[in-house]
């Protein structure tokens, strides 16, 4: 049997893996070397793995340069358990964060800190459908707020904070899990960052998170809460209370030794302006395809664009997945097309898509 040859894979997530990755993966799936069993099968106690969990933090530290006094979990459930253990540890049940709703993820946020305690909306842009970010002058912020809650990157609307917002000292809270590590990133500048991890730094299974060991020190979590949901006994016990998931650890682990061998974040960075910025200099090439996201704000990752009307949408999405461009279409609840371009994305798969969106132009145009 042929081997069924890769597509140029735009999802959204989980998303594209580096294919040094993928092999080294599959060359040690069945008997890793020097242990002669798989990752999959060996104890997360034992010699091997342990030494998997040190490498990534390690790794993880050097590549983003992580501070000392921040602690690096990792954690089952991904980005939308955060979404409830975040205000579950720092959010006093009578006292109230802010959150910056710059689209269908940080609204999914906000549903589960009101289950825990007072929300304020710090700026929405869901009146203009999402398609830009605040500018700072824009936020209004509780200077007794518990923390600011903000997306850097919008998966679904495809906006991205160019920088990180100012808060005054109340400890700063992200969710970066559609750009973590698509660039060089301010950790000091956060009390806490997490990331699902399947778009940019590994499959799904496992979210990262960096928190400042002080802002954990200061939790206000219930004394009944779950240990499952509780920061502090993961952080005890070296993100191994219980079982990790261990091959989504593994993985992201040759990740971020792919990313330390093409030069780290900078050089990562230099990549996903180029890449974006092909994309949508043929998006604004023309006036057959349209941005959804504002200009200055437009997505490195998640690249989301329209066409004349959603008939020519739907033959686009299909035309391209014939053409080996998989995973266009935009989410349901936006519509349009969407290239997810992630550090993984390769950068022919690009021109190929540029050299079909002019092609798919001349014929319906
Ligand atoms: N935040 C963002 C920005 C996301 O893109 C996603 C997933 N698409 C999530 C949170 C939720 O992640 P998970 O599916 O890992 O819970």
């Amino acid at each position: 049997m042929t081997a069924t040859p890769r597509v140029f894979n735009f999802s959204a997530g989980p998303g594209v893996l580096p294919v040094p990755v993928l092999e080294e993966a599959q060359r040690d799936l069945v008997s890793m070397p020097g242990v002669g069993m798989s990752v999959l099968e060996m104890s997360h106690r034992g010699k091997f793995f342990e030494g998997v969990l040190a490498q990534t933090e390690a790794d993880i530290r050097k590549l983003a340069g992580v501070p000392d006094d921040y602690r690096v979990l990792f954690l089952p459930g991904g980005a939308s358990l955060q979404f409830s253990m975040v205000p579950l540890n720092f959010l006093p049940r009578d006292g109230s964060a802010d959150y910056i709703v710059s689209g269908a993820w940080s609204q999914k946020a906000v549903k589960e800190a009101k289950k825990v305690g007072g929300v304020k909306i710090a700026w929405s842009g869901e009146a203009a459908n999402f398609n830009t970010v605040p500018a700072q002058g824009d936020l209004v912020l509780d200077p007794k707020a518990a923390y600011v809650s903000y997306t850097s990157n919008e998966t679904i609307h495809g906006v991205e904070f160019t920088s990180s917002p100012e808060t005054g000292g109340v400890p700063l809270v992200c969710d970066t899990s559609s750009d973590m590590f698509a660039g060089p990133l301010d950790v000091a500048k956060h009390a806490l960052i997490y990331a699902g991890a399947q778009k940019n730094i590994g499959p799904a299974g496992v979210a990262l998170v960096l928190v400042r060991d002080e802002w954990l020190k200061r939790r206000v979590a219930d004394p009944a809460l779950s240990s499952m949901l509780n920061y502090a006994i993961h952080a005890d016990n070296g993100s191994m209370y219980n079982t990790p998931p261990v091959f989504a650890i593994y993985i992201m682990g040759l990740v971020m030794k792919w990313l330390l061998s093409i030069g780290g974040l900078p050089a990562i960075r230099v990549i996903n302006e180029r890449k974006a910025a092909t994309l949508y200099a043929e998006i604004d090439r023309s006036g057959f395809y349209t941005g959804h996201a504002a200009v200055a704000c437009r997505s490195l990752m998640n690249v989301t664009f329209r066409l004349p009307s959603e008939d020519l949408e739907t033959t686009f999405a299909k035309e391209a997945k014939a053409a080996g461009l998989d995973g266009l279409k935009g989410h349901r609840s936006v519509g349009g097309m969407r290239a997810s371009i992630y550090n993984a994305f390769p950068e022919d798969g690009v021109d190929a898509l540029v050299q079909f969106m002019q092609e798919f132009e001349r014929k319906n145009g």
